[in-house]
């Protein structure tokens, strides 16, 4: 079916997250009644957002918020604020929540949100009041227990903080665990912003060792320097890994012997860019992708590796750190030449789960330290990962479709659990 996509086909979320989905359902021989359940989206909100710009216009933004499933416990996903954002796109990354959080075994289902703007052209103030809209017009779909939003592309810990304040004003009461990615200060988890990237290197570790190899050692290049990919990066490094090459969006560098990465970090705060770093060899942002590694970490953005570029990747393991940098046809490319995926349903699961953990804490109450934060969450990606690999190995699938099949079969047996309500 991959091969069959068109290469403008190839790129579609929706579609990728569909062919996925139909394999690992087809192995499973899930019934088709279920399949249409969990292809579904439960719930699908559009909102036309008025808001006043400073200049005294007024303007009226769309807004989405789509609850793939909430069969295992309240929605889960972030918002985005983009000029491109789609309801197609919305859909398939709320469906990939639902994957990823089964995949974790956590309880949530899967949800994301978007608003159609360029945050680039807006003020603060022009934000948060766009934020505080689409929050109060969807105020009856959100909660604790129903759909708890998180950070995604443009958005941050500071929309966060108006959404759970809006929410808050309309209950009467504080009430934290609405969002998670809040700032500490109001009832942020310690280790949320690392989490993705330590995530990432916690799977990385272990399908190294499944190749007989440490992180000690290992040729390690990074596509993003982003929260993911600098945090991944540095955490590999201090575990001994050589980082021979990042890239960011205004360019990439290499250097054989092990990249300098508290430098570089230093370097990209004092001037918000990779471009210019003088202690690396600059190289294309493509090459980025094909240079000599043992693991390659695409942690920037989707469709990255496709079928024209897939055949040239060097690395033993790919660790997706973003969210659908591979395309259903370059799977099947990456497949037979033996790569190793670690798809990003579980890869990049580690976000979610210090999420979840900061939900935990806010019901509860009682906050963790930082060292429990990352000893459970090493626990629950150790544990995912180990799962996925024995699913591999009973069905004989790749390690993209295992992590599905785990994930659909936990969402499917919880349906057939509850029943059919009607
Ligand atoms: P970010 O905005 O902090 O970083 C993105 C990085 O990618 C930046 O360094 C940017 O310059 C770079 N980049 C963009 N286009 C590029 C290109 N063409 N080539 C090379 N570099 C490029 O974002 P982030 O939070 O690190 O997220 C990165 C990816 O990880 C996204 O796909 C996101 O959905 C996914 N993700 C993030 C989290 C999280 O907790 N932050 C969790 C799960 C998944």
């Amino acid at each position: 079916m991959a091969t069959l996509l068109s290469a403008e086909q190839e790129t579609n979320p929706w579609l990728a997250a569909e062919v996925r989905f139909d394999e690992a359902a087809d192995r499973l021989n899930l019934d088709d009644g279920m399949c249409k359940v969990l292809r579904s989206p439960t719930k699908e909100i559009i909102v036309h957002i008025p808001v006043q710009l400073d200049d005294g216009r007024i303007e009226v933004f769309t807004g989405y918020r789509v609850q793939h499933s909430i069969a295992r416990g309240p929605g889960k996903g972030g918002i985005r604020f983009g000029p491109d954002v789609t309801l197609d796109e919305v859909r398939a990354l709320a469906s990939w929540m639902t994957w990823k959080c089964a995949v974790v075994n956590i309880p949530f289902g899967g949800a994301k949100g978007g608003v159609i703007c360029d945050p680039h052209l807006l003020s603060d103030g022009e934000l948060e009041r766009i934020t505080r809209r689409y929050t109060a017009e969807i105020i009856e779909f959100l909660g604790p227990e129903r759909d708890v939003p998180a950070p995604d592309v443009n958005t941050n810990e500071r929309v966060m903080a108006w959404i759970m304040d809006t929410y808050s004003m309309h209950h009467r009461h504080t009430v934290t665990a609405v969002v998670t990615g809040k700032p500490v200060e109001m009832g942020g988890s310690l280790g949320r912003r690392e989490a993705t990237g330590r995530g990432c290197m916690f799977v990385t570790r272990e399908a190294l060792a499944k190749l007989g190899m440490s992180l000690k050692g290992a040729r390690v290049a990074v596509q993003g320097f982003g929260n993911v990919g600098s945090v991944a990066s540095d955490l590999m490094a201090k575990e001994g890994a050589i980082i021979v090459a990042v890239s960011d969006k205004s360019g990439a560098v290499h250097n054989p012997r092990g990249l300098d990465i508290p430098d570089m970090l230093k370097w990209v705060k004092e001037h918000r860019q990779l471009a210019g770093y003088p202690k690396a060899e600059p190289i294309s942002k493509e090459a980025l992708l094909t240079v000599e590694c043992d693991v390659l970490v695409p942690a920037a953005t989707e469709n990255v590796i496709t079928r024209k570029n897939a055949p040239q990747i060097k690395a033993k393991i790919i660790c997706e750190g973003a969210n659908g940098p591979t395309t259903a046809a370059a799977d099947e490319i990456l497949e037979k030449k033996g790569i190793f995926v670690i798809p990003d349903i579980l890869a990049n699961a580690g976000g979610v789960t210090v999420s979840y953990f900061e939900w935990v804490q806010d019901r509860g109450g009682y906050f963790w330290d930082e060292d429990t934060v990352n000893r459970r969450l090493e626990s629950i990606m150790v544990r995912a990962f180990n799962e996925v690999a024995a699913t591999t190995e009973k069905y004989k699938v790749n390690t993209r479709i295992a992590s599905y099949i785990v994930a659909v079969d936990r969402v499917a047996a919880m349906h057939r659990l509850r029943g059919m309500y009607a």
